[in-house]
């Protein structure tokens, strides 16, 4: 289906090359005035020909910004030759506005600025030119309304900015709609495979605590290793958890009970939990918070997102750096932030954010960010990273704002 479609676009484009090639052969050929003495003019005409349609016909091999650039330059070139060869053909100035309109088709914001940009410095030049050294001579229809012939110019690239911002600016949403599209594919398909694998899990693993339960009440056992025995349970029951959560992203509609979450007294117990954990890194989370703040949402479910969140921040972070967590309710939206100054993430790697299994950490999963999506966008929240590489990190978290009483 793809395979074909790109057989048609590429059929389209060479048709319309083509076409394009037959008219400026017949530009070069049919009744040109140049044709009865080959001078360095109709040789430079010639040439232009010859390499711009040479970059037409390669463009869909090579479609690099380097060949954009050299397109332009050589169909601006082309334009203002045959302007400046042939002064009876006044049409030829509708080309001469038109040049922006080449990268328009390329797409690239920075390349139709440029050239919009040279274009209008070229056209004050050449009508610069018109005004004091040609004097109406060759160019009597530009020189008899030269404002006229001004503002028309402008106007011209106006309308074509407009065009381009247009399509420029549907191009970007419609790419930010197949990124969603993209994405949440991507969670269904883990939700699934998530939920046989957790399935297959949780029975062994019950099996394993039973007996650690058993063992950790016969005396037989030294102290010792009944500490063990219950550090083992609570790893057990850790575990569980996990699996749990798991469980309920497959089927989401299910088994969610939606409460209204004190975020104050849950950003505060995560703190203490997380504490303990950054401990071993020496590391320390800092909770400033503003105000007390409410959500709609499954508190366990919460907690894990944050939990997932901060542990991310702590593991990123080198030694003894703190990483700090604030929380204030903004229009309707209680906003909750986690910011690290450790390693950071470069754009690529935000955007890889999500995908099961993407982690960098020799022991990591890759699924909890995964899971924080989910539970982000189960109630309506949403997550936003900004990271520079080595500097470190803020994620956003926003909920939308419930109230006692609601
Ligand atoms: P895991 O933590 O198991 O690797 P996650 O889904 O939680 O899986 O995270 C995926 C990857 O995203 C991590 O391996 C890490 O490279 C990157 N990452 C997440 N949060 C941060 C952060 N605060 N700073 C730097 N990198 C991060
Ligand atoms: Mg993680």
């Amino acid at each position: 289906m793809k395979n074909k479609e790109n057989q048609i676009n590429q059929m389209l484009y060479y048709g319309t090359v083509l076409v394009v090639i037959v008219l400026m052969l017949l530009g070069l050929f049919a009744g040109n005035p140049l044709l009865h003495h080959l001078g360095l003019g109709y040789i430079t005409h010639g040439a232009l020909v010859f390499l711009l349609s040479i970059c037409l016909l390669i463009y869909p091999l090579y479609k690099s910004r380097f060949l954009r650039i050299i397109m332009i330059i050589v169909a601006s070139t082309y334009f203002y030759t045959i302007f400046f060869l042939y002064p009876n053909t006044w049409s030829n100035f509708i080309f001469l506005c038109f040049i922006p309109a080449i990268s328009i088709l390329f797409f690239d914001t920075k390349l139709f600025y440029l050239s919009l940009l040279l274009n209008t410095l070229l056209i004050i030049s050449l009508f610069s030119y018109i005004a004091i050294v040609d004097q109406g001579n060759l160019y009597p229809y530009i020189r008899e309304d030269l404002i006229g012939n001004i503002i028309n110019f402008l106007g011209s690239q106006a309308i074509l900015y407009f065009i381009f911002y247009i399509s420029y600016r549907r191009l970007k949403k419609q790419k930010l709609y197949y990124e969603q599209i993209k994405h949440s594919e991507r969670l269904r398909t883990t939700g699934q495979m998530a939920a046989a694998v957790a399935h297959e899990i949780r029975n062994p693993l019950t099996v394993v605590k039973g007996f650690l339960q058993i063992y950790e009440k016969d005396d037989t056992f030294n102290e010792n290793s009944k500490r063990h025995f219950s550090l083992m349970i609570n790893e057990l029951n850790t575990a569980e958890q996990v699996i749990s959560q798991y469980l309920s992203i497959a089927k989401p509609d299910k088994d969610t009970e939606t409460e209204l979450v004190n975020v104050t007294f849950v950003l505060q117990s995560v703190t203490d939990l997380l504490n303990t954990y950054g401990h071993f890194h020496d590391n320390k989370i800092v909770l400033t918070i503003v105000e007390d703040c409410y959500i709609a949402a499954n508190t366990i479910e919460f907690k894990q997102l944050l939990i997932n969140i901060i542990k991310n921040a702590i593991e990123a972070s080198k030694d003894g750096d703190s990483v700090v967590l604030t929380a204030e309710c903004k229009k309707g939206l209680v906003e909750i932030k986690v910011v690290d100054c450790g390693q950071g993430m470069s754009k690529e790697e935000i955007d890889s954010l999500g995908t099961p299994f993407y982690s960098l950490k020799s022991k990591g999963t890759g699924l909890g960010m995964m899971i924080c999506f989910n539970i982000a966008t189960k109630y309506k929240g949403t997550i936003h990273f900004e990271s520079e590489k080595g500097k470190g990190t803020t994620v956003t978290i926003r909920f939308p704002a419930a109230y006692m009483g609601k």
